[in-house]
């Protein structure tokens, strides 16, 4: 009982973007090396996520729509052990509750189709697609009017998923993303590794060329990533990329951390773009503070923020004197 209001729902789709997260998140679960997002109208209208990883056996498919059929967490221990993003087997569910879901999916021996209508199984049939999966969701929140209210308009909606996509694919470089909104390429990735290039996308030639990487140790934090001096950046809020063992995730002491590490050098009125992945034991993270998997705890922090502090420190202060 405990363990179940620790993996309770709170909900997961509030708009598009949550759903584009999570799709995302299956299909690097499932190890593809190519994800497609294609958005219309900020999502509202449709969104069709697309990759080419492992696929799902027909008789998976059904589960994957039933409420934690799917979750991998056995006991308390493991919510402290997590390998993969999905553990909680509730976004499909959730996702299928609020909208016209079509998922094809080929595992390189058979293929399936399933549709789900808010909350209710309307086809599950052997169907042929390429290998991978593709989920096509539409008509969000049309039977609940009280939530499709809550959205904003299509281009704030696509904004968001547009931040979300480029997070990503900074944090998983060896994946090929590519974003289109309403039919037009918007942003794409090639797959090959290279943070500068994704860097370059996002904010252009003079922000790529004065990224300075940093690569620094204790014994129990690895951290590594790259820091642009403050004076060149024209950014006109904080750009902070934090994953830990390659996840996303949202952590205020570790921003302040930061934040008042670039204060030194920073110039009036300019802000910090900062990407760091910082790799340590699972056993010291827990990522099961909320529902949406951004949150974490770290166990030895103040060590971390300190390692981050000096590592700041010494890429800008040789910087400053020339
Ligand atoms: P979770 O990711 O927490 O397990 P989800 O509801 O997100 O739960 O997904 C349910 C299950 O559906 C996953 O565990 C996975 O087995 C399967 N699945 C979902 N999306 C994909 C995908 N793109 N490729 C392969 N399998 C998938
Ligand atoms: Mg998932």
């Amino acid at each position: 009982e405990h363990l179940s209001n620790m993996i309770a729902a709170g909900e997961v789709v509030e708009r598009p973007a949550n759903i584009v997260k999570e799709c995302v998140e299956n299909s690097i679960d499932a190890q593809a090396t190519s994800i497609s997002i294609e958005a219309w109208e900020g999502g509202i209208d449709k969104l069709v996520i697309t990759d080419d990883g492992l696929g799902m056996a027909a008789e998976d498919t059904a589960l994957a729509f039933v409420r934690h059929a799917t979750s991998k967490i056995l006991d308390e221990d493991d919510l402290f052990n997590i390998q993969t993003m999905g553990f909680r087997g509730e976004a499909l569910p959730s996702i299928a509750a609020v909208a016209h879901v079509e998922l094809k999916t080929n595992n390189g021996q058979e293929a399936t189709e399933v549709v789900y209508d808010y909350g209710e199984k309307i086809k599950e049939e052997a169907t042929s697609c390429p290998a991978g999966t593709r989920i096509e969701v539409t008509g969000l929140f049309y039977k609940t009017p009280a939530r499709f209210k809550y959205l904003r308009k299509s281009n704030y909606e696509f904004s968001v998923i547009a931040e979300l996509v480029n997070k990503l694919a900074l944090s998983y470089p060896h994946i090929r993303f590519s974003l289109s909104h309403n039919g037009r390429l918007v942003f794409q990735t090639s797959g090959k590794g290279n943070i500068l290039e994704i860097i370059y996308q996002m904010y252009g030639k003079e922000v790529a060329s004065a990224a300075e990487a940093f690569d620094s140790r204790t014994l129990d934090f690895h951290i590594h990533g790259y820091a642009i001096q403050p004076k060149i950046n024209r950014a006109t809020k904080y750009f902070m990329f934090i994953s830990v063992n390659h996840r996303l995730v949202r952590s205020l002491p570790l921003q302040n951390a930061i934040i008042d590490a670039y204060h030194e050098f920073m110039p009036p009125n300019r802000y910090p773009i900062f990407l760091i992945d910082i790799e340590v034991d699972p056993q010291l993270v827990d990522v099961n503070v909320h529902p949406n998997k951004w949150e974490i705890r770290l166990t030895k922090q103040n060590d971390l923020v300190e390692l981050i502090r000096q590592t700041i420190a010494g890429l800008f202060e040789e910087k400053l004197k020339t």
